[in-house]
């Protein structure tokens, strides 16, 4: 590594704190909002009071000013105990807040991100569709100019946060035009949740993150201001990509919290369930697993530290965020399968929260980025002409 870091004493202070409100305020009902798909709102709401949906914006915009990093420990906490709650925070803070804050008007700013940022509403960021996940240039949704703005036309698919209570407004990806014959004009428009023609469909019954809102939102000739415009027609391409380096490095933290989720849960279980006469610790076929989980983590957080940092240093962070986030989210696949090992029966029943783990971890290979296309970003930047 060419980039060191340490956390600070506030770093550490959040950690401890978070860890304490995970444990306190979500840990006890987490399988509950699990089973029965009930939108935390109340939680998000305190995570607001606390800080939280503030930590990576500057004080002027509503926020704490403490960085990538700072949000990353904060998100780490949060997955550690339920990954609905911690991909709520990350979606809203990194697809909803992040491109208004590095691409925004001061007028934009100030609508959409200080709300946000105090914790008040959600963000959400709609670029997939029922035909196009990975391939941005494969967008079929258009924005049209009339007189008084935009109309915008097009399904989105798996989109999150878009439908809650605390729901304002979902940043879209839309073709406006074409750049060169057969290359498309692809633009973002801010869309207000309540713009006229903007229909959120039902939530998704889903593998996991069954907290989590994500829905279908049919755009039937929506009207949007022209203000509703991000940065400038043609930028889309190059928002989408810049919000997506961020918004890895957030889910890359999940990764880690999840997989240290499964680690203490595993450490607590192998030390008291017996077997043949001992705990089960006592079986090297156990320990060292276990042993070996806790490796992979540390370096795994190190990955995700890094590039958190040089995001806070202002330094590129494609490559650095891409592999976290495909280190950290395998590891969160493999952590699920071996706490779900040792664990035994107990661990397939949903009386313990290893089921939720398992079913959360999957997502985290394949949204904002698959492993495959985490690996392509990876090879480009290597000079690999992939
Ligand atoms: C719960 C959930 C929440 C989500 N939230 C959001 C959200 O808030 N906003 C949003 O815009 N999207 C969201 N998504 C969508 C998510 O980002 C996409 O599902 C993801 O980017 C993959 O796109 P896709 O599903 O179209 O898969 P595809 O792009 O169709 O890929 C299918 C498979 O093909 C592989 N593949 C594709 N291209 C290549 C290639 N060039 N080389 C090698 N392999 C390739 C992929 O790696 C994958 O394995 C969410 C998805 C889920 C499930």
């Amino acid at each position: 590594m060419d980039f060191a870091f340490e956390l600070s004493e506030d770093q550490r202070a959040l950690r401890q704190t978070l860890r304490e409100f995970a444990e306190a305020e979500i840990a006890p009902h987490a399988a509950e909002w699990d089973r029965t798909g009930t939108f935390p709102a109340q939680t998000v709401r305190k995570l607001g009071e606390l800080g939280v949906m503030g930590l990576a914006f500057p004080e002027q915009y509503g926020g704490l000013g403490a960085g990538a990093l700072s949000f990353a420990v904060a998100l780490e906490e949060l997955a550690r105990v339920d990954s609905s709650v911690a991909i709520t925070v990350a979606a809203s803070v990194s697809l909803g807040g992040v491109p208004i804050l590095q691409f925004g008007s001061e007028a934009q700013k100030q609508k959409w991100l200080v709300p946000l940022a105090r914790g008040e509403t959600i963000g959400a960021f709609a670029s997939t569709e029922p035909g196009m996940g990975s391939d941005v240039q494969g967008l079929s949704t258009t924005a049209r100019e009339d007189g008084a703005g935009w109309v915008i036309n097009g399904t989105k698919a798996y989109i999150t946060n878009a439908g809650t209570e605390l729901s304002s407004f979902v940043t879209t990806t839309a073709i406006t035009g074409e750049r060169s014959p057969g290359r498309p004009e692809v633009s973002t428009l801010i869309v207000p949740v309540d713009a006229p023609g903007f229909e959120p469909q039902k939530p998704y019954a889903k593998m996991g993150w069954h907290a989590s809102d994500t829905r279908e939102l049919v755009y039937a000739d929506c009207r949007v201001p022209a203000e509703a415009m991000l940065r400038e027609r043609g930028a889309g391409a190059r928002i989408f990509l810049a919000t997506l380096d961020v918004g890895r490095i957030g889910v890359a933290a999940m990764g880690v919290g999840l997989a240290q989720g499964c680690l203490d849960h595993s450490v607590a279980w192998a030390n008291q369930r017996c077997a043949f006469g001992q705990p089960i610790a006592k079986y090297q076929a156990v320990s060292f697993e276990l042993a070996e989980l806790k490796a992979r983590i540390d370096a795994a957080r190190g990955m995700v530290f890094r590039a958190a940092a040089l995001k806070d240093a202002g330094k590129p962070v494609t490559e650095a965020a891409a592999a976290a986030k495909l280190m950290a989210s395998e590891l969160a696949v493999h952590a699920a399968n071996v706490a779900m090992q040792v664990h035994g029966g107990y661990g397939y029943m949903e009386e313990s929260a290893i089921p939720r783990f398992y079913r959360d971890a999957k997502i985290l290979t394949i949204g904002e980025g698959t492993s495959e296309i985490l690996k392509l970003v990876i090879a480009r930047q290597m000079g690999l002409s992939v």
